[in-house]
């Protein structure tokens, strides 16, 4: 519908306008009644509708509506699949329609940097391109329907330590390359209505007062066109964050922060301009959601229940198959152990805690797959609520896992092990839990662990095991998926999205994580997941990409379609697999980037593409991946830009970080051209480094040189050469001048300069 949205502006009073930018209690906007602007609703999210019944406390994680509950975040991401996770946002997007919930409250795009963040469960990845990735997809899936999403948290929140106060350090390039990419590619693809502003601050500033953040790079340079809301509570000073660029300050500030906006107005330190923009912002977004609202929708709670097994199935990770002991034949002893099974942990707690509209409990599960003739049998093994270890359980659980053909245990981290809030403190399961393992495996050798967690858990007793299986936070069809995992009625495909580390202090921000009081250094810089082990030569237990499956590929070509390009052009890749198994399939193409030689440092391999195909046996499928500027280019800090260094780069493809199976290389060639400036302080290897500039400078080194004593001999010279090079690389151009004795004047080096610069 056409709205003139000025003229609606035009009408309202300051205080209206103050008003409309923040929130009316916890969960809706503000609307003014005599112009028809409605006030609107907004929930949690990301991945299932946690819309409170009617207590509007922030505190009511409990109490919500029924919705469907699909994987979180960790568990979508491993399914690498844009599509998939595209009809989990159109689901996400229908319950929203048929609850008047104009806003979604996610997904999140923070990078996982360490194992140790409560939050992990909620995000996707250690890698920027796959988190983007997935996130756009969200956004996509759910926005299709005429709901908005809200990208979070908006941005370098990366930890639940002191959150609300700690302010995150770091590199202007990291920021860049990790942190802020993987928001970037979620922005400009997934184009979200909203974005929420993150808790912390950010080198130095409030997330939410960041005009750095909110303005220059969010809206001017990526063009996002809706608004900022704060994450709930996260406004320090109002008019600040207003002028900044944060629109909506969420939940109700009781009118407290209005009046600062109005008294910030009426006083002139903020503009009238500035609020109108926002309120414009705002309105834009309401009307939207008005526009595309479906009275009397209702969804289809099985249709979705279905899509939250597929999901759940095709994220779970197949981590190890000894003797393929999965999946399991029909007709087997089998007891299964460990109170997962009954009462699974299926989703994370905090926020985006939902209702479920059903659940599907393992065992149950299994039951109905496991064949007339198979028996299944239950054992606790260990209790949930502390670490205690049980001799009673231990001993039943024991002589049932005699009894079997095989024991599925299940194990993995408890609610209290993690959540939004806190961050854990160590990566290991409840020690109840390996004590059962290892005593189970002395009593029964064909022994299967199920694992539910929201993130990378060590796993010392791997080997008393024959087979592992990640089934991450399954949402509450994840029973159902399980057992189609466990019974091969879904061949596993799903691939980490973040590296297991072997023990805690692998891992790349142990040195700095969660900072000192309230500041936390990123000193790990650009190394994080994967780029850090691939660095150190640290083997992890499971590395970034990773996951098995029933059947096996093979990667059989390579082929690019041009070898030289600008850094301007695109380059396709092809790459064909092939299945070479005896099952149908879905494989995880993964294609990483390393620029072989540059100036800067850059991590070994990035990941830049991929795709997810499926095979049946014996076939065989060409996928193509398209290149471009940004998969080969760094942020330069200089420029404040992406810039690609001209020379060859390689393109490594490979089923995982660790595992490449073909190589190409490609020359790119730069179109940039960053010119140095120099100065008396630029070192002769620097300015060597451009055969024009060497030319300029022999002249000096000349008498450089005879200063120095060290003769105009050329048989002399060609001896020194190498070694005058090596001591000289470091030399800033002033030093030609001091140590020359005279025979370089100050002159000459500025008239140097001068030409070097020309
Ligand atoms: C969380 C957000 C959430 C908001 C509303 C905050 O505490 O950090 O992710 O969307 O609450 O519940």
């Amino acid at each position: 519908m056409n709205r003139d949205i000025h003229a609606l502006i035009a009408q309202m009073t300051l205080e209206e306008k103050a008003g409309m930018c923040s929130g009316l209690d916890f969960w809706h906007l503000k609307g003014v009644e005599r112009l028809g602007i409605p006030s609107v609703m907004v929930t949690d999210g990301p991945h299932g509708l946690r819309k409170q019944k009617a207590s509007a406390d922030h505190l009511g994680l409990f109490d919500s509506v029924p919705a469907t509950c699909f994987p979180s975040a960790a568990g979508l991401a491993t399914s690498w699949d844009r599509d998939l996770i595209r009809q989990v946002g159109v689901a996400l997007g229908e319950e929203c329609q048929e609850e008047n919930v104009a806003v979604l409250l996610g997904p999140g795009a923070n990078i996982k940097r360490s194992p140790l963040c409560g939050r992990n469960f909620e995000y996707f990845s250690e890698d920027p391109y796959l988190s983007s990735q997935m996130a756009a997809s969200h956004i996509q899936g759910v926005q299709s329907q005429g709901i908005g999403t809200s990208l979070k948290h908006f941005a370098v929140n990366n930890q639940e330590y002191r959150r609300m106060t700690t302010n995150a350090v770091v590199d202007e390039r990291t920021l860049r390359e990790i942190y802020l990419a993987s928001f970037e590619g979620a922005v400009k693809e997934g184009q979200p209505w909203t974005v929420m502003s993150s808790y912390n601050k950010v080198n130095g500033t409030y997330a939410s007062e960041n005009e750095y953040l909110l303005t220059d790079i969010l809206k001017d340079e990526w063009g996002h066109e809706g608004f900022v809301v704060s994450d709930w509570g996260a406004v320090d000073e109002r008019d600040q964050a207003l002028a900044a660029g944060l629109e909506l300050e969420m939940p109700s500030s009781g009118g407290a922060g209005d009046q600062k906006v109005i008294d910030a107005v009426k006083s002139g330190k903020l503009s009238e301009e500035k609020l109108d923009q926002a309120v414009e912002r705002l309105l834009r977004i309401i009307f939207k959601y008005v526009d595309h609202r479906k009275n009397n929708f209702t969804y289809d709670r099985e249709a979705h229940h279905q899509i939250a097994r597929k999901v759940a199935s095709e994220s779970m990770v197949l981590l190890k198959n000894e003797g393929g002991i999965l999946p399991l034949g029909q007709g087997k002893k089998i007891a299964v152990i460990g109170p997962f099974a009954q009462k699974p942990r299926f989703q994370g707690g905090g926020s985006s805690h939902v209702t479920p509209t059903k659940l599907d409990i393992p065992i149950e599960e299994m039951k109905k797959l496991a064949g007339s003739n198979a028996t299944v049998t239950y054992a606790e093994g260990y209790v949930l609520e502390n670490d205690s270890i049980d001799e009673s359980l231990l001993e039943k659980a024991k002589h049932a896992a005699k009894e079997a053909d095989v024991v599925v245990v299940f194990a993995g981290l408890p609610d209290r092990y993690e959540s939004e809030g806190y961050d854990r403190t160590h990566i290991s399961i409840p020690v109840n839990q390996i004590r059962l393992i290892e005593e189970i495996a002395e009593a029964q050798s064909n022994l299967v662990v199920v694992l539910l967690n929201g993130a990378a858990v060590k796993m010392p007793w791997l080997n008393h095991t024959k087979a592992v299986i990640e089934g991450y936070l399954g949402g509450q069809a994840g029973g159902g998926a399980i057992a189609d995992l466990l019974f091969g009625e879904v061949n596993p495909s799903g691939k980490l999205a973040e590296t297991f580390p072997e023990q805690l202090s692998d891992s790349p921000s142990y040195l700095f994580f969660p900072g000192e009081e309230d500041r936390v250094e990123y000193r790990e810089g650009l190394y994080v997941g994967y780029r850090y082990y691939d660095a150190k030569k640290i083997a992890p237990l499971f590395p970034f990409g990773y996951g098995l499956s029933y059947t096996t590929f093979e990667y059989t070509g390579i082929a690019v379609d041009k070898k030289e390009l600008k850094d301007t052009e695109t380059v396709n890749v092809h790459v064909t697999v092939k299945n070479t198994g005896d099952c149908a399939g879905k494989e995880i193409i993964q294609l990483y980037v390393n620029d072989i030689e540059s100036t800067v440092n850059r991590p070994e391999k990035e990941l830049k593409g991929f795709v997810k195909v499926d095979l049946l046996p014996g076939e065989e499928k060409t996928v193509a991946i398209t290149l471009d500027k940004r998969s080969f280019a760094y942020y330069n800090v200089g420029i404040k830009d992406w810039h690609v260094e001209s020379g060859e780069f390689a393109i490594l493809v490979g089923s995982s970080s660790m595992n490449i199976h073909l190589q190409e290389t490609v020359n790119i060639e730069s179109t940039v051209t960053i010119k140095p400036i120099y100065t008396r302080n630029s070192t002769l290897g620097d300015i060597m480094r451009n055969p024009k500039q060497a030319a300029k400078i022999q002249k000096l080194i000349q008498g450089f040189q005879q200063g120095m004593g060290m003769g105009t001999d050329k048989q002399e010279a060609d001896e020194h050469s190498e070694m005058m090079e090596a001591m000289t690389r470091f030399m800033p151009l002033r030093a030609l001048a001091s140590f020359s004795q005279g025979a370089v004047s100050e002159q000459m080096l500025a008239a140097l300069i001068e030409e070097l610069n020309e």
